[in-house]
């Protein structure tokens, strides 16, 4: 039976990888440390036999008995509110665990797939952003530290694969929604849909004319297991390249939530993306993938499962 490791395993990607490979027949093993994520999100795997769980902080040297074929490395702060919150604990996991995992993957020879993301291009000065574009990043800005420790990650990860001909796969993460996001982790959409559930207004930041492209779940879990099972080492996209701008997507979240409150408009946050829509050539090119829930779809079930949390999550403040 094939073993694979997946960091982060309590967190939104994290779980769903955790489902998906543990239906593809594979011996499961978790590992979180907590920090963002939430055992809820796997409590349903508990039971079963090839799946395992360990509470630990990755940036900690890494150890796990047996064999390893795969490890993906997820762990990692994802929200912006979180990583502003934690911002050397997301430094860190970026570094230091990716360090770990690495280390790991050459002692177990397992190919090691990392979780990066669309924010090493930074505020793009290029759109759509392909996979060549080396990006324009505020190296002490207040998001550095997220999208710094993500292009050390992505470093580090070439060096191993040059030095130690180490197997290694690098995912650039475009958003990604769906079931099991943190109601209160600040990302867009549990912002909106919670506000509308609450009866708050919809906060809009800066003028709204800000762009993004929203992947569903399924789709994006489906990208990552066709890199993972491809032969491609360099970096790639994997995103939905359905690009809308923060002020229409909130009328969107109106008509959806059937909410009779409105849109007021705070602050844009400092370094936050104007634009931002995945260049997706590459992943059509070399894993036949795109996607194939429309946000329409994937905003309908994400809405579906918000509404059937229990009222005192919609109420709990985290920020
Ligand atoms: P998440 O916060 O839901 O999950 C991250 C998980 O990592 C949490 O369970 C957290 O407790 C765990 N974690 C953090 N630091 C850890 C440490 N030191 N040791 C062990 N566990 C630790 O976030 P997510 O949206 O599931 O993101 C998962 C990965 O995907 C991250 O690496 C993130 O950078 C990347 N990513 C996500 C998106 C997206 O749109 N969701 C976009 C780009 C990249
Ligand atoms: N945003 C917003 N209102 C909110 C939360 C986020 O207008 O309550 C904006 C945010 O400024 C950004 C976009 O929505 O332009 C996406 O933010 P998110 O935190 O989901 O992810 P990012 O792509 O910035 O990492």
């Amino acid at each position: 039976m094939q073993r694979i490791l997946i960091t982060g395993a309590a967190g939104f990607l994290g779980s769903h990888l955790c489902d998906r490979f543990i239906d593809e027949g594979f011996h499961v093993i978790g590992m979180d440390n907590l920090i963002t994520g939430d055992m809820r999100n796997i409590e349903h795997l508990f039971h079963l036999k090839h799946f395992e769980f360990y509470h630990h902080d990755v940036t900690k040297f890494v150890h796990v008995p047996g064999k390893l074929d795969y490890i993906l490395h997820f762990a990692s702060p994802a929200s912006p509110i979180d990583y502003l919150k934690i911002p050397i604990q997301t430094l860190k996991v970026g570094s230091l665990g990716t360090h770990n995992l690495l280390g790991l993957a050459k002692e177990k020879k397992a190919r090691i797939l990392i979780a990066s993301t669309s924010e090493v291009y930074g505020d793009p000065l290029v759109h759509p952003q392909h996979e060549e574009y080396y990006g324009n990043v505020n190296t002490i800005g207040p998001r550095g530290v997220y999208d710094e420790a993500k292009r050390f990650q992505e470093s580090i990860t070439m060096a191993y694969h040059r030095f130690h001909g180490l197997e290694t796969r690098i995912v650039r993460i475009f958003n990604t929604y769906g079931p099991r996001m943190r109601l209160n982790d600040g990302r867009v959409i549990p912002a909106f849909i919670g506000q509308a559930l609450r009866g708050e207004d919809l906060t809009v930041f800066g003028d709204g004319t800000q762009t993004r492209s929203f992947c569903y779940i399924t789709d994006q879990i489906e990208g990552i297991y066709r890199l993972l099972m491809s032969d491609y080492v360099e970096p790639i996209n994997i995103g939905n390249p359905h690009e809308i701008t923060i002020g229409e997507f909130a009328e969107e979240i109106i008509k959806l939530t059937g909410t009779t409150q409105k849109v007021i408009y705070k602050e844009l946050p400092v370094d936050d993306p104007l634009q931002r829509k995945p260049d997706i050539r590459k992943a059509k090119e070399i894993l036949g993938w795109e996607p194939t829930v429309d946000r329409s779809e994937g905003m309908r079930l994400t809405y579906e499962y918000f509404k059937s949390l229990p009222q005192s999550e919609l109420f709990k403040k985290e920020h």
